[in-house]
């Protein structure tokens, strides 16, 4: 509908624009460093050599967003309550919640993390970025005594400052991020870190951090474009292991996070976001690709998240999940997916 539509172009209009310009200042390909192969003299950089997302091409997939109509996207999920009064009691016993988007609260052997975790209204800069459609599954008050708090990487509906700093007041957790954003938070008041670049791992209250590789990106304005690490994480310990997919597109390389540090019982995997290219996203798996990383990763349960909270992303609410299902069920593994509603706990 066009009242839709110009309000959209309004929004998305300036971004482009000012992408656009940014490519004249857009550095070029920068030498590696010696010690890892994603290490660049400055920032990052993926594992795939095909990878490609350059700011140019996103600059044209936001100017043609903003001339195009959005698809009808449908109503946004239902959520489930949730007063986690389960949750505050629980002692030992290995629970999942999924709280909204990349959130989700991870209970292992008596350890509650979160992983990037959202509680606001809105994410992204001022001026831009989008707002919750569902509110989180469960309220911040109503959370239980939080130890650790994993983060993916530095993007706006990942690392959402307000929420850490209310952690960090409230709850005083570990915060485990990826290389670069521990000086982030930091200049930011948030001291209680562990930085770890892929592969690195750090014990804590008997269970194992791990960060490990994703293909992404990070950047929180145009002028750090991949300075800081983007990760996926691995949680484990009491016998069990716990794959966080953070933000990721697909590469068989990921397939290297199984082999070494699965199989997982349970892969948190995303499954929304991948709408605005017609052909493959670099930085997203759409649910077709989820299903097979899930696969590559040796995973035993797939929850699925990065879907349905925000108003961000363009494909239709109900497709993810619908098409994850069907890849699923294609491929006789519709019993391995715990597709959750916001609010709901799972055991496992
Ligand atoms: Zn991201
Ligand atoms: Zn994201």
């Amino acid at each position: 509908m066009s009242y839709r539509w110009f309000p959209s172009l309004l929004r998305r209009a300036p971004l482009a624009v000012v992408l656009a310009l940014s490519l004249l200042a857009a550095p070029g390909a920068i030498a590696e460093t010696h010690d890892a192969p994603w290490h660049l003299a400055h920032g990052f950089r993926n594992l795939d050599n095909g990878y490609s997302y350059t700011l140019s091409g996103r600059a044209w997939g936001l100017l043609r967003r903003a001339v195009t109509r959005s698809p009808e996207r449908g109503a946004p999920p239902g959520r489930v309550a949730n007063d986690g009064a389960t949750l505050r009691a629980n002692g030992t016993h290995p629970t999942i919640t999924w709280v909204g988007h990349a959130t989700l609260l991870v209970q292992l052997a008596g350890v509650n993390v979160l992983t990037d975790p959202i509680w606001g209204d809105h994410v992204g800069p001022p001026l831009f970025g989008v707002h919750r459609l569902v509110p989180p599954g469960i309220r911040f008050e109503d959370l239980p005594r939080i130890h650790a708090v994993v983060i993916s990487h530095d993007h706006y509906d990942h690392l959402d400052l307000p929420t850490v700093q209310r952690l960090a007041r409230a709850h005083n957790p570990t915060f485990f991020v990826p290389l670069g954003l521990g000086a982030w938070l930091a200049e930011r008041g948030i001291t209680n870190v562990v930085e770890l670049d892929w592969w690195q791992s750090q014990a804590f209250r008997g269970l194992t951090f791990t960060a490990t590789p994703a293909q992404h990106s990070s950047g929180r304005g145009l002028l750090d474009q991949n300075e800081r690490l983007w990760a996926s994480w691995v949680i484990s310990g009491d016998g069990r292991r716990f794959f966080f997919g953070g933000d990721t597109g697909y590469t068989p390389a990921l397939a290297e996070i199984g082999k070494r540090l699965g199989p997982f019982d349970v892969a948190a995997l995303p499954i929304g976001g991948y709408s605005a290219f017609t052909a493959k996203h670099p930085n997203h798996v759409n649910p077709e690709e989820a299903m097979q990383l899930f696969d590559d990763l040796r995973g035993r349960l797939l929850v699925p998240m990065h879907w349905g909270t925000f108003a961000m992303n363009r494909e239709p609410f109900r497709e993810p999940p619908t098409r994850l299902l069907a890849e699923a069920l294609r491929r006789g593994e519709e019993e391995r997916v715990a597709l959750l509603s916001q609010g709901q706990s799972i055991d496992w």
